[in-house]
């Protein structure tokens, strides 16, 4: 779908975020050609440098972290023409005038906050002083959105104080990923999985995100934060509304972002001793998650495994179990949907489970299949097999050209194209928080050790344990 042309101005235009994820990810939509032509990226950050300073670093951060895409120099310099810079302070006055100066007029006008939260509100004021953000603007802010509900709040309001709600795109770039919308595409396009999709036939849900690194260099950013924090209140909480909602309406916005926030509402109190945190030990030179944390006393959780239900009526009694952490065996993202047992099997000698478990990779080899019971092929007599039916041939679309693009270039460019449907709004963020706050401070009053895990494992044995006393088994991470 093509865009109308854009101004997108990234404040923190020099940082991590947008060296690594957001120019490599908006070269990528240039070959793709949408980038009509007077469109243009505006960095906005302290550094002292000027446009072609700029380029040159981001010449360097295509290089890095461009993928397949990295050797096509030509193109590479095309779309460093449309590359500005503009030196700004968001605390400060300085170079607000000259951004006023250079935004075009009649071009969609588009904000990406990629800078610490503290500096969200400064920046709002200013936008809004410079009279740079009219009521067409649109902004685009980062996580974390707070580390609670008060803070969150005060974020909102913040933002709230120059921009009305439909301007505001609180980026999960979780949503941004192919199989999350191909959920969406499988669930609600086909009479085959909506009438199934509930108590009577779901025995249990797992929402797995496994990582393969440990905090490193940022440990002690972490170390305020945990997995709660960092990956459970957003990423799993918006996968595990995606999965769990009623059927929107209409795929749009708000029909949408409705869902999901009854399913937050909807989430039961966790009781603690569904709740199993890790923290990962040293292996060899490895050092320790509080070695990382330089905090040898930190009961802050690198893992965490929480077994939730959602208290209506499609899914009162069937747990979600959800489960995140660092160092484990593979870097691996999974959302399985396990069916129930079959009621009776007409098949004499066969004493396997056979379910049917309906699974959503997204990450590595994105994808969505269905693991069905078929009859072992050859003249072996009525065998049964568990085969995995592939719902999304992705190889067969990859071929002709619709290749999975990153999740952030997705998401910029439906901000260009205004579109929220992918994007939290803020009560949905405020109501994740009143359901996370509780919990965290239980375990905090209760002064909950951390377990320590093994790196390369699957985190603690408690949280196999939280599946075994149910007679269940967690899905492995590979
Ligand atoms: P970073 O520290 O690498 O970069 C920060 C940027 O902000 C720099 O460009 C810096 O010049 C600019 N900046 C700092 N103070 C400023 C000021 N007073 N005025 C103007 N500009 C100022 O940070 P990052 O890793 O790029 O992260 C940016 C945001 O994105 C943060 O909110 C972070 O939490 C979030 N985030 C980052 C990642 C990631 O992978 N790096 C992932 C998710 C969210």
């Amino acid at each position: 779908i093509p865009v109308d042309p854009f101004d997108l101005v990234i404040f923190g235009g020099t940082g991590d975020l947008a060296r690594r994820k957001i120019l490599p990810g908006l070269f990528r939509r240039f070959l793709a050609g949408q980038m009509p032509p007077s469109s243009r990226i505006i960095g906005a950050a302290r550094s002292d440098m000027d446009a072609e300073g700029y380029r040159g670093m981001i010449r360097e951060a295509i290089a890095e972290f461009g993928g397949d895409e990295r050797d096509q120099s030509d193109q590479i310099e095309a779309f460093l023409t449309r590359l500005e810079y503009v030196a700004i302070d968001a605390m400060g006055d300085g170079g607000w005038a000259d951004l006023a100066e250079l935004m075009q007029r009649d071009v969609v006008r588009a904000f990406y906050f990629s800078v610490a939260p503290s500096l969200f509100g400064a920046l709002a004021e200013r936008l809004h002083v410079h009279k740079i953000a009219g009521p067409q603007a649109r902004i685009v802010v980062e996580k974390p959105f707070g580390r609670d509900l008060d803070t969150a709040r005060e974020l909102n309001q913040t933002l709230a104080e120059h921009f009305d709600e439909s301007q505001i795109y609180r980026i999960d770039h979780y949503l941004g990923k192919e199989t999350v919308q191909n959920l969406m595409a499988v669930r609600f396009g086909n009479m085959l999985f909506e009438p199934l999709w509930n108590n009577h036939y779901v025995d249990h849900i797992q929402i797995t995100v496994a990582e393969t690194v440990g905090v490193g260099g940022r440990g002690s950013y972490y170390d305020k934060s945990g997995a709660m924090r960092d990956m459970v209140q957003n990423h799993l909480m918006q996968l595990l509304c995606l999965i769990a909602m009623e059927p929107p309406s209409r795929f749009e916005a708000d029909a949408l972002r409705d869902e999901k926030l009854k399913v937050i509402r909807a989430l039961e109190p966790v009781a603690p001793h569904h709740i199993v945190r890790g923290q990962y030990e040293a292996r060899g030179d490895e050092p320790s998650y509080r070695e990382d944390a330089e905090n040898p006393k930190s009961f802050t959780e690198s893992f965490i495994a929480m077994k939730c239900h959602i208290a209506n009526w499609r899914w009162a009694g069937v747990p979600f179990y959800l489960r995140t952490g660092k160092k484990l065996r593979a870097r691996s993202s999974e959302i399985a949907v396990v069916y129930k047992d079959l009621g009776h099997s007409i098949f004499e000698g066969d004493e396997a489970r056979h379910r049917n478990i309906l699974s959503i990779r997204l990450q590595p080899n994105e994808g969505i299949d269905m693991q069905v019971t078929i009859k072992e092929p050859g003249p072996g007599g009525m065998r049964l097999v568990d085969v995995p039916l592939d719902l999304t041939f992705a190889e067969a679309l990859g071929e002709s050209g619709h290749e999975i693009s990153d999740a952030y270039e997705r998401l910029i460019m439906d901000v260009i194209r205004g579109n929220q449907t992918l994007f939290m709004r803020g009560d949905e963020v405020e109501a994740a928080w009143r359901w996370t706050d509780p919990l965290i401070e239980g375990w905090e009053a209760r002064n909950d050790v951390p377990k320590l895990y093994e790196p390369g494992s699957s985190g603690p044995e408690d949280a196999l344990m939280l599946m075994h006393r149910d007679g269940r088994r967690w899905r492995e991470i590979k």
